[in-house]
């Protein structure tokens, strides 16, 4: 007899997918996106037709794939999921496109990762729903065109600046999403904890928003980690103490701050005397893409105060200072 595990192994991946929410009813937070949203998509089913192309942009972990999958969910549709650095040849796009059925939400993440040619195909695609597949090489080379079903893209970017202008106005709609409020990440974590099976105090959902950068996808995350240690050091209930404790294991500080975050606050301050000084220069010091420190870390500790973007480069704040346990200099940017 083979031995039969019946719990399938279970990745942070398949448990992020568990916790999506459904509908738009379901979807916690973003106020201004969800009723522009909303207008968008009763809109078109109103007048029985695909919504325009939507562009959904914010630092990583808003809920950008969740709000694609609502949106089809929402108009009835099917969805199919690709991304930017996936279309590397026109070719790929093309296959894509030409699978499409009407109606049906094509959903490009981080889609200003789009290799040129792809890219061209696409404004043909979104504009006149149709493509020109190129066969063949050199002078006997000839393009068929082909028609494409009425579909809506949905785009996903973490930086909406470095989409081409071609590219940007073809969407008829762009949602900027914001970070969260504390508030409405405990709401994130109530609900999670209710399908999780984790019983979650009031207050350790507070402790717990409060240090998830604005982020329910972090909010998430932490919530397993915090439940992993009350499981393992207490009774399974996830009081402010065990959040707490939990939170110090995996160095999160009281701000919400992970290590790659006070990396870079230390380079910028002690390193560098709190600038100003170039992204880059900041992301080699700790030893990171650029695009981490730009997409990932930087949007948040703009927000949190900590750093300002100035036409010089980044400057820390005086309270960066204050949090690192310095005393600013003297003119450091409140
Ligand atoms: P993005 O595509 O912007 O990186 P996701 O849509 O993948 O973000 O969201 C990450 C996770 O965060 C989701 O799996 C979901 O569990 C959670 N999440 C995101 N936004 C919300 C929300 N508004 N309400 C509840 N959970 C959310």
């Amino acid at each position: 007899e083979r031995e039969v595990n019946a719990t399938p192994v279970r990745s942070d991946g398949d448990l992020d997918a568990g916790l999506r929410p459904r509908s738009l009813a379901d979807f916690i937070g973003q106020p201004r996106v969800c009723e522009q949203l909303e207008l968008v998509l009763h809109g078109a089913r109103g007048r029985g037709g695909t919504p325009d192309h939507i562009l959904l942009s914010g630092p990583p972990g808003l809920g950008k794939t969740s709000l694609a999958m609502i949106i089809a969910a929402e108009m009835g549709a099917a969805i199919r999921v690709t991304s930017g650095p996936a279309l590397e040849r026109a070719g790929d796009l093309a296959a894509m496109l030409s699978n499409l059925v009407e109606g049906d939400v094509l959903f490009i993440d981080e889609i200003h990762r789009i290799a040129r040619p792809a890219e061209e195909m696409l404004y043909l695609a979104m504009e006149d729903f149709r493509v020109d597949v190129v066969v063949g090489k050199g002078p006997g080379a000839t393009s068929i065109p082909l028609d494409v079903a009425p579909f809506t893209l949905v785009g996903a970017t973490t930086r909406s600046g470095s989409l081409t202008g071609p590219l940007r106005d073809r969407f008829g709609f762009t949602a900027h999403m914001e970070f969260y409020e504390t508030d409405e990440l405990v709401r994130v974590l109530r609900r999670s904890a209710g399908i999780l099976g984790i019983d979650l105090g009031g207050d350790a959902a507070s402790e717990i928003a409060s240090r998830s950068r604005g982020t329910p996808r972090i909010a998430n995350r932490l919530l397993r980690r915090v439940r992993d240690y009350a499981e393992v050091r207490g009774d399974g209930t996830v009081t402010v103490d065990t959040a707490r404790a939990a939170l110090a294991v995996y160095d999160v500080d009281e701000l919400g701050f992970d290590r790659l975050d006070r990396a870079v606050l230390n380079a910028l301050i002690r390193a560098f005397g709190g600038g100003p000084v170039g992204v880059s220069t900041l992301a080699v010091a700790v030893g990171e893409e650029p695009a981490t420190v730009e997409e990932v870390c930087e949007p948040f500790l703009v927000r949190a105060g900590m750093i300002a973007r100035t036409p010089r480069g980044r400057v820390a704040t005086a309270a960066a200072w204050h949090h690192l346990g310095l005393t600013p200099p003297a003119g450091a940017l409140n």
